[in-house]
């Protein structure tokens, strides 16, 4: 099945509205799809009444940030009760650190020689609550000052960076919980992107999410390798998780695997989705 559990609108930081990414997948053969925009539930709407329309399957989701150690982690959750009261409230908390940060971010990148680039940045977020790193960087390319955003991330917005702001997202075990009390399924995402996490320190993170109630694991994930994908699926079988599909697509020019684009699932694995009534 051409299962897509991982994307991003207008909402966040994808270049699309909801019911122009549903299109696309659609387009492109999609047969389920969740629209996974950060820390913000939204775009659901628009996106599951554009699905309707199509007669394509739609599940709601989410993509979590959170603070683990000293790393950032991506918490995808599918399938969960969009209007649930502890879940909004928890999301609106991890949002609201986003105005703080920007204000952060541009006050470093003035002092590496930039001007203007809150304002600049504020532009390129549709949502003005969700303004995150992509929109500097889509800011700094717009100016001509930069060539595209991979080099603006590369020299500027990763961590030992000049414009990169540490900050506290929310925790793990909080993320995990608020899906689960909405009636969802709690999934890694793109695991092979967080290089800076020795395998212990992986393996750990993983313990920490069974034990807080997470399910799920992204074996197939926009930009891993095939041998990446390998590595999540021995992980996915040996602890029991199910296995998600996720291109993460953002938006035509800016992401290596379109909507609904990725690689098969391996077969034995157990997918997410029988776990969401598909
Ligand atoms: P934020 O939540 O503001 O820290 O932004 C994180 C987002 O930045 C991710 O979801 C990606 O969309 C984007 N991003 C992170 N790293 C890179 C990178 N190296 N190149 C391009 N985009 C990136
Ligand atoms: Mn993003
Ligand atoms: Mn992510
Ligand atoms: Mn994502």
């Amino acid at each position: 099945m051409n299962a897509d559990l991982h994307c991003h609108s207008t909402l966040s930081d994808g270049w699309l509205s909801p019911a122009e990414v549903v299109r696309r997948a659609h387009a492109h053969g999609v047969a389920l799809l969740a629209l996974t925009d950060h820390d913000e539930l939204g775009g659901v709407a628009e996106a599951a009444a554009q699905a309707a329309a199509l007669s394509m399957d739609f599940v709601t989701g989410v993509e979590i940030s959170v603070s683990w150690r000293d790393e950032t982690i991506h918490i995808v959750g599918l399938g969960l009760d969009p209007a649930n009261p502890a879940l909004l409230a928890g999301l609106a908390q991890v949002r609201s650190g986003r105005q703080a940060r920007a204000e952060a971010m541009a006050a470093a990148l003035e002092r590496a020689g930039m001007h203007d680039v809150l304002a600049g940045a504020r532009r390129q977020a549709r949502n003005p609550e969700m303004i995150g790193r992509a929109h500097f960087a889509r800011h700094l390319v717009a100016s001509g000052l930069m060539p595209d955003v991979h080099t603006v991330f590369n020299h500027y917005l990763v961590r030992g960076k000049p414009g990169f702001i540490d900050h506290q997202w929310a925790a793990l075990a909080d993320a995990v919980t608020w899906i689960n009390n909405a009636g969802g399924i709690a999934v890694v995402a793109h695991p092979a992107r967080y290089r800076r996490l020795s395998t212990a320190a992986l393996e750990r993170l993983f313990d920490e999410f069974i034990e807080a109630g997470g399910a799920g694991v992204e074996v197939v994930a926009g930009a891993q390798t095939p041998d990446e994908m390998l590595r999540f699926a021995t992980l996915a079988r040996r602890r029991g998780l199910l296995a998600s599909r996720a291109s993460d697509f953002h938006g035509p020019e800016e992401s290596l695997v379109d909507i609904g684009r990725c690689p098969p699932l391996p077969p034995d694995l157990v997918p997410v989705w029988s776990r969401l009534g598909f």
